[in-house]
């Protein structure tokens, strides 16, 4: 059985309430943290584990603490991006379903270390189930003397307030989550000065996701050198995968980082294979922003090795025949998936998104979903997929903040795949619309890197 340092606890009836948590070993971690650690013992204890950023970044978690600005007079904030909307991936909206008290926890300890007095949950305007769970939970525990005044008796104070989203996905990125919570609209900032220097009301701000701030909890209960022992190279600890698609079970697993993506998809005890006994066509790895993958990369690098799920792994080969692990939303295609529909829709999703501040991101956008669709649809030229490439080339990297890049990698990577069926779709524009296309044979031996770049 696999291990589970988040998920423990999770099928216990009445975890979410503070009574059965708090006997189940729940708020250790705080206890320890402010009776017997200073904050920056707990900060190092973080640094030690290699705790990577779990909502896609990636970045190592107890660096963007050590980047907090420390200025005389001026408050800290640590806010918890709980605007969950990346298609594909809806862990933290599970763990805070059935384990409010996981994320409390690790709010309270991880605030202790930044020096915070007032930190947020600021979670998607859709989940108001979820808010309300949050609500009664920071209740709960501050009834039992975890949250306000003298917490234990150690003289740290600490407010956590919930905050409901502004409704739009942009508001997951950083910069524009704290717009939002100023009561702005969700504009991202252009960067720098970065949230550690000038973040909430102009104050040092930590901006954590809520899988990265659960994850505290077990890092100081067992020590980070415990938990770096966990997963491979500098892909420690376990993580939380969103699996979704044609799969026979769907579902969210807490997995060993390091695991072989082919067991992961085939074993029973996680996936147990692709629905209805079809072969896997695809994978998008981690959430829609990702490359998509055929399935014979995402089974194996170039070089022949077992893929895993892993920050390096799954980036292998960069963009040519690799991927991300982006936030773990893992969405698998079989062989009846169309490439080019996935795509357009993927792209019709940031096109709605985009919040308009650049050009390339507003005006791309649009076109590349209005070419997507026309391909789709049956009105494609073969010049669409230069076109598109194009476009997308010139999103990348000539953005404010990321939604640029994470609406052009999807059409770039599924058009280097996949050219043949986007092409296929120009030439037999009926046969298209009745989704009555022909496809490729997807699980052949690896093709040679110029093949494909
Ligand atoms: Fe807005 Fe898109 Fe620019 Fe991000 S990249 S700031 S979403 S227009």
């Amino acid at each position: 059985m696999a291990r589970k340092l988040l998920l423990e606890h999770i099928n216990v009836p009445g975890i979410h309430t503070f009574d059965v948590y708090r006997q189940k070993g729940g708020y250790r971690s705080v206890e320890k943290a402010l009776k017997t650690m200073s904050t920056d013992d707990v900060v190092e204890e973080v640094k030690k584990s290699g705790l990577r950023g779990r909502g896609g970044a990636g970045f190592p978690t107890g660096m963007k603490w050590s980047f907090l600005a420390k200025p005389e007079g001026k408050a800290r904030y640590l806010v918890c991006n709980a605007d969950e909307s990346e298609p594909g991936t809806f862990k933290d909206r599970h763990l805070m379903t059935y384990l409010p008290h996981l994320l409390i926890e690790g709010m309270i300890v991880s605030s202790y270390a930044l020096g915070a007095a007032t930190s947020f949950i600021y979670v998607r305007g859709e989940m108001m189930p979820q808010i309300r769970i949050l609500e009664k939970a920071i209740a709960e525990a501050k009834n039992a003397g975890f949250l306000g005044k003298n917490i234990l008796g150690s003289g740290y104070d600490l407010e956590l307030h919930v905050q409901p989203g502004g409704g739009a996905y942009i508001c997951g990125e950083e910069t524009a989550l704290i717009e939002s919570l100023e009561g702005k609209r969700g504009n991202p900032r252009i960067k720098p000065p970065f949230p550690a220097i000038s973040g909430l009301y102009g104050c040092p701000t930590v901006v954590n996701n809520v899988e990265s701030i659960a994850a505290v909890v077990p890092i100081i209960n067992d020590g980070g050198d415990e938990y770096a022992k966990i997963g491979i190279g500098r892909s420690t600890g376990t993580k939380l995968i969103s699996a979704s698609g044609n799969l026979n079970k769907p579902g969210i697993y807490e997995i060993d980082l390091g695991l072989p993506v082919e067991e992961f998809i085939y074993s029973d005890e996680y996936c147990g294979g692709i629905a209805n006994g079809k072969r896997l066509k695809a994978v998008v790895a981690g959430g829609s922003s990702v490359p998509i993958l055929p399935a014979n990369l995402i089974l194996k690098t170039l070089t022949g090795e077992s893929r895993l799920m892993s920050y390096e792994s799954l980036a292998e080969g960069g963009f040519q025949s690799g991927s991300m692990m982006g936030s773990g939303g893992f969405i698998a295609f079989d062989e009846d998936q169309c490439i080019v529909r996935n795509t357009w829709n993927f792209s019709r999703f940031y096109h709605h998104e985009s919040c308009g501040q650049c050009s390339p991101c507003r005006e791309g956008t649009g076109w590349m979903e209005k070419v997507l669709h026309r391909l789709e649809y049956g009105h494609g030229k073969m010049s669409d997929l230069d076109l598109l490439v194009d476009v997308s080339k010139k999103i990348e990297g000539n953005t404010i903040c990321p939604l640029g890049d994470a609406a052009a990698w999807p059409v770039a990577s599924a058009i280097r795949h996949f050219r043949d069926e986007f092409e296929w779709h120009v030439t037999n524009p009926s046969d298209a619309l009745n989704r009555n296309y022909g496809i490729a044979n997807y699980a052949d031996p690896l093709p040679k890197l110029e093949e494909i770049s």
